[in-house]
């Protein structure tokens, strides 16, 4: 087997929240593979900042845009300018996320729409909007940033666990529908990785070693880890592979 079918050259992939965190990871693993790379923050300066590093790191072209992926004409308007820029867009990451910690008493119904929007609409607004360049390119890959949670439950994640868990479905409906174009959809179910997200249990010994305990590997992931398995995801080494949700959680799982 050759190794080239991991090679990323010439295609374009998105990275929805790649100014920071697993997004910025995985972005940068796919220039290092030889894409072209869009990252976005809903800060323009953010998102020029993390293209800059992107582009200096890897030698690739880098553009930073600022977009709210809960807007639909931002989404819209995103998809428009990585295709006025690079002409193509062959690598869709539904990346950004957010989550929200409380008891179900507590949880304000404003709480609950910002996590359903950003989580689980977004992923179907950028999907919408990237379907048809993709179609008349003859192919396509979209990745669908889930979690572990997605999978299986933790108290005061009620939100964030039903909206991860929707969008393994929309992955699994968007598989079907999009196969006869050739455009893969799948989810990528990342476990404990210590990025922003996980500041509020990292910095609370309890809850923190409540995740070490759980952990089979017995450790935070380094974001840097899924770069092996974004570049397989988004590259022809998976080109059999659709509707499917891939777990790198350390072992939490399994258990
Ligand atoms: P971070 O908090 O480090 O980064 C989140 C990213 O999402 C930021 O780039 C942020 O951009 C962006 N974002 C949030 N809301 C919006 C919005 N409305 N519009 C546009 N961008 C937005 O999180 P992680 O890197 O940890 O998480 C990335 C993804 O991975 C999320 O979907 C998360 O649920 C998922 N995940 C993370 C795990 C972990 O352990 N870290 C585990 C399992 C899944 P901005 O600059 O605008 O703030």
């Amino acid at each position: 087997m050759s190794l080239d079918i991991f090679k990323l050259d010439g295609r374009v992939a998105l990275v929805t929240g790649g100014n920071r965190g697993l997004g910025f990871s995985m972005a940068r693993a796919l220039a290092e593979a030889g894409a072209h790379v869009v990252v976005t923050s809903r800060d323009q300066e953010k998102a020029r900042k993390s293209a800059d590093e992107l582009a200096r790191a890897t030698g690739r072209k880098a553009l930073g845009l600022a977009v709210d992926v809960t807007d639909a004409g931002q989404v819209e308007a995103m998809v428009r300018s990585v295709i006025s820029e690079f002409g193509r867009l062959d690598v869709l990451i539904n990346n950004a996320g957010i989550n929200i910690r409380k008891p179900i008493e507590e949880f304000d119904e404003a709480s609950w729409d910002l996590i359903q929007d950003t989580n689980l609409k977004a992923p179907f607004l950028c999907a919408r909007a990237v379907v048809p360049q993709m179609k008349q390119q003859g192919s396509g890959r979209i990745i669908n940033v889930a979690s572990m949670l997605a999978l299986t439950g933790l108290p005061e994640r009620s939100a964030y666990c039903s909206s991860k868990g929707g969008v393994v479905q929309l992955t699994k409906v968007l598989a079907l529908e999009l196969a006869p174009h050739n455009i893969t959809v799948n989810a990528l179910c990342p476990g404990p990785f210590a990025t922003e997200l996980n500041t509020p249990v990292i910095n609370n010994p309890q809850a923190n070693q409540f995740f070490l305990s759980h952990i089979a590997l017995g450790r935070w992931g380094r974001p840097e880890e899924l770069g092996g398995v974004i570049v397989f995801m988004a590259s022809d080494a998976s080109s059999f592979m659709t509707g499917s949700a891939l777990v790198v959680d350390g072992g939490w799982t399994t258990e």
